[in-house]
């Protein structure tokens, strides 16, 4: 399998798996694709199924990655898929299990992992690879980030001991939740380094761009990133739709729809990916809370993105995005691959006007016939609403994140837009925003058992001002050493 770039200048070879592992962008600014989906028949499909059912999460996710992966060798890459979906990390052979809720809603649990938010999927496999990639090149990696929250913790706990990585996360200082703070303050290793900076999520993203920006600083100290355009962060979360269809149905001939709480774009782009593959997933509903660039796009054709000043803050807190960073990817299939036309759309008008309309062409009218995807949004009301629908029906606990897209999966449902079975995907663990279960509920989300001493744990965290030359100071004074 090669890889190209959604804007695809010609002199960009196309590159392996290995090559772009370790990349963010392509050179051209574009994002990698794989030139094409393998394409899996009901054969390879009823095996996948006994394989799940035989062997566990991890034996499947080694039969769908290893379709786009040939420059490792399989036993090596089966024993990551192991390390990475263990019993360990997620609590059951299943990995992500399903539940059926009322109104015939399956709740799939993606949230098992060691940080308790769907971030772990990718992330723990992630962090497999890089260790892999970085040993045989004998080379070092120094990850710079910036977190609201779900995001660095999942990226620590998935780097955490592994050869070669060093992890500097700039938080918020004071801004995220005590379960998230307790949570990653709470890691006492020297390659894992918190920083609490003195300013917002924003002032945090500038001082990783500053940083970034300075391209001798960064090759000199080996500086790299664990964003969400991660091309194999995408890949490892395509495993959990096939997962969830062999659950819901297993039968080659039915199909089974999704509904998505969606931020940057990456957990419904896997959905697409797994459907163009031959997965029978029959509609993808993108549900977004109030900063809803991309209900805009599915229902009228126009994509315009927000400024931080027109992005709401809302009490599902890792949605809000004013622009969704993986789009493009859709959009270079949804045009069908006219990487022309993809730069013109996102380098010509985005870049300029910040929008781009494709209201009146014919892919986007055949949009929803040829790559099945709904949309909707949801307020804070309804997240409360949905909070408590849930839980008084069936004595289940859902974070505001999966409230948003049990409220679109309900709707899509009683409206008829989409038959049963409809799955929602879990990202986030009540017990991450207990503010926001104890508004809807009255009552504390308890704390499950393998976290039970998080909020005892010691607090490993460098306190700096919001300036880039300080964050500077910390990575040359530690790696140096
Ligand atoms: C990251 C995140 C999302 C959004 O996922 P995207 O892949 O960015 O669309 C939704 N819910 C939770 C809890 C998250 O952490």
């Amino acid at each position: 399998m090669r890889y190209i770039s959604t804007r695809g200048v010609p002199t960009d070879q196309p590159r392996t798996f290995t090559d772009i592992l370790l990349a963010g962008l392509a050179p051209d600014g574009g994002l990698y694709m794989p030139v094409e989906y393998p394409q899996v028949d009901a054969d390879t499909l009823l095996s996948w199924s006994k394989i799940f059912r035989e062997e566990g999460y991890a034996a499947l996710a080694f039969e769908v990655m290893r379709l786009y992966i040939d420059d490792i060798p399989e036993d090596d890459l089966r024993a990551m898929c192991q390390r990475a979906y263990s019993v360990e990390n997620f609590g059951s052979r299943e990995v992500s299990p399903m539940t059926q809720l009322s109104d015939h809603i399956w709740l799939l649990h993606l949230s098992n992992g060691p940080t308790a938010a769907f971030k772990d999927m990718a992330m723990q496999m992630l962090g497999q690879l890089f260790e892999y990639v970085l040993d045989k090149t004998a080379k070092e990696l120094n990850i710079l980030g910036a977190t609201s929250g779900d995001t660095g913790s999942s990226a620590e706990y998935a780097m955490l001991g592994k050869g070669g990585i060093r992890v500097f996360m700039l938080t918020p200082s004071g801004r995220m939740t005590p379960f998230q703070q307790a949570q990653m303050y709470g890691i006492d290793d020297p390659a894992i380094i918190n920083i609490a900076l003195d300013g917002v999520f924003d002032d945090c993203q500038d001082v990783v761009k500053a940083i970034s920006a300075d391209a001798d600083f960064k090759q000199r100290y080996s500086i790299g990133a664990v964003n969400s355009i991660n091309w194999a962060r995408l890949l490892a979360q395509v495993v959990y739709y096939v997962a969830a269809w062999i659950q819901a149905s297993g039968t080659p001939g039915n199909k089974v729809s999704f509904s998505v709480p969606t931020g940057n774009f990456g957990d419904v782009f896997a959905g697409h990916v797994a459907r163009s593959m031959g997965v029978p997933i029959d509609q993808l509903i993108v549900a977004t809370n109030e900063n809803n660039v991309l209900d805009e796009f599915y229902r009228t054709g126009i994509y315009r993105v927000r400024s931080s000043e027109q992005t709401f803050k809302t009490s599902s807190p890792s949605m809000d995005i004013s622009k969704a960073s993986n789009f493009e990817r859709f959009v270079f299939d949804l045009v069908g691959r006219d990487q022309a036309r993809v730069r013109e759309l996102f380098v010509d008008q985005l870049g300029t006007r910040g929008e781009f309309s494709l209201a009146d062409t014919r892919e986007f009218k055949d949009a929803r016939r040829k790559f099945g995807f709904l949309s909707g949004s949801s307020t804070h009301a309804d997240r409360i609403d949905s909070i408590q629908s849930v839980y008084r029906h069936d004595r289940v606990l859902i974070d505001p994140h999966t409230a948003d897209a049990w409220k679109v999966a309900r709707d899509a449902l009683r409206g008829g837009a989409v038959e049963q079975p409809l799955v929602v995907l879990e990202t986030a663990l009540a017990v991450k925003f207990s503010e926001t279960i104890e508004e809807a509920l009255g009552i504390m989300p308890e704390v499950p058992e393998r976290f039970a001493s998080v909020m005892d744990a010691g607090r490993h965290v460098v306190d700096l001002p919001n300036d880039p030359e300080a964050v500077k100071a910390l990575i040359r004074e530690v790696v140096d050493s």
